[in-house]
């Protein structure tokens, strides 16, 4: 065990760098290595794997919200440490408030999933967390983007959350009242049924997972619009609540960044200090803020 002493300061300086105090040995740390989408290459896993062996306990465990963190890291070894992952082109962080590492779901390659997850999370990431450093909010600021609405990473327990979305468009004049609808044989939350011969799928239960997609073999259900639910205000932790979907859904990735930015921006500037988003939304009024992220 190395011999010196740490002061609470040094403790502070280094958690806003992404080292997390080992409670069992105050000298060492835990290092939080970001990997932007949850995604890295085997060549970025076994120079995580090294460096822990070099500077670390030899251990590597995963967070809940897909960084990795370097186990056991004497403090006296935290700068080489950061050394050799930038050298690597990897860095650590991740902590303070701030725009949190953002965290996605595999709906990229995952059967049921809408969007490219990955893309867009990584967009998020260079943009938001490596783009908006800088800035410090009133507390942190997560954000989270699920393929589909399986809703696997819990977007709407996340200060914004992307959801993908695949909408339905019916022609009612198409539908010939079969008596196995494929349609609605294939909605997974039996919200899609037959009316006096016709389909229905009604609007407000519908989740648009778009499960029913290419089903009907006449053309009743063949139009998609693909896009983008955004949630706003949810968290999950000492206080719980559910983000709410806004009323639109986007239909670029563009619009879902720029509204992603209004709404870190929006937390930065009417954000009251220590208040997580959910309190700012709440306080402000959800139609309010919805209006300013869209203007
Ligand atoms: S949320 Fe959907 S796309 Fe993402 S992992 Fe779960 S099932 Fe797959
Ligand atoms: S939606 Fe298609 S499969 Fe279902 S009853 Fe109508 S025509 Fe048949
Ligand atoms: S989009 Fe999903 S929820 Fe909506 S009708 Fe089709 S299968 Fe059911």
């Amino acid at each position: 065990m190395a011999e010196y002493s740490i002061t609470a300061e040094d403790v502070k300086r280094v958690k806003g760098m992404g080292f997390l105090q080992d409670k069992r040995q105050p000298t060492h740390f835990n290092a939080r290595v970001i990997t932007k989408n949850g995604k890295i290459t085997a060549e970025q896993f076994r120079v995580i794997a090294d460096a822990s062996e070099k500077y670390g306990s030899g251990e590597v465990a995963m967070t809940v919200r897909l960084t990795v963190e370097i186990q056991g890291v004497p403090y006296d070894q935290i700068e080489p440490l950061c050394q050799y992952l930038a050298e690597h082109g990897l860095s650590t962080g991740g902590t303070g408030k701030k725009v949190r590492p953002v965290v996605s779901c595999k709906g990229t390659t995952c059967q049921y999933g809408l969007i490219d997850t990955y893309a867009l999370s990584e967009k998020i990431h260079v943009r938001f967390y490596e783009g908006m450093h800088g800035v410090t909010l009133p507390h942190k600021f997560k954000i989270a983007v699920g393929g589909c609405p399986n809703n696997c990473v819990k977007p709407d327990l996340n200060d914004v959350g992307v959801i993908g979305q695949r909408i339905p468009t019916v022609y009612l004049d198409r539908c010939r009242g079969c008596k196995k609808c494929q349609v609605v044989l294939s909605c997974p939350i039996k919200t899609a049924f037959l009316e006096g011969g016709k389909i229905q799928i009604p609007a407000e239960e519908c989740n648009h997972c778009g499960r029913c997609f290419g089903k009907c073999p006449f053309g009743a259900v063949t139009d998609y619009q693909n896009g983008y639910k955004i949630y706003l205000g949810g968290r999950w932790g000492k206080r719980v609540a559910q983000g709410r979907a806004m009323s639109k859904i986007f239909t670029s990735e563009e619009e879902v960044l720029q509204v992603i930015e209004r709404a870190i921006c929006l937390f930065r500037d009417e954000g009251i200090e220590g208040e997580r988003f959910s309190d700012t939304v709440a306080r402000l009024g959800f139609e309010a803020v919805e209006q300013k992220l869209t203007q």
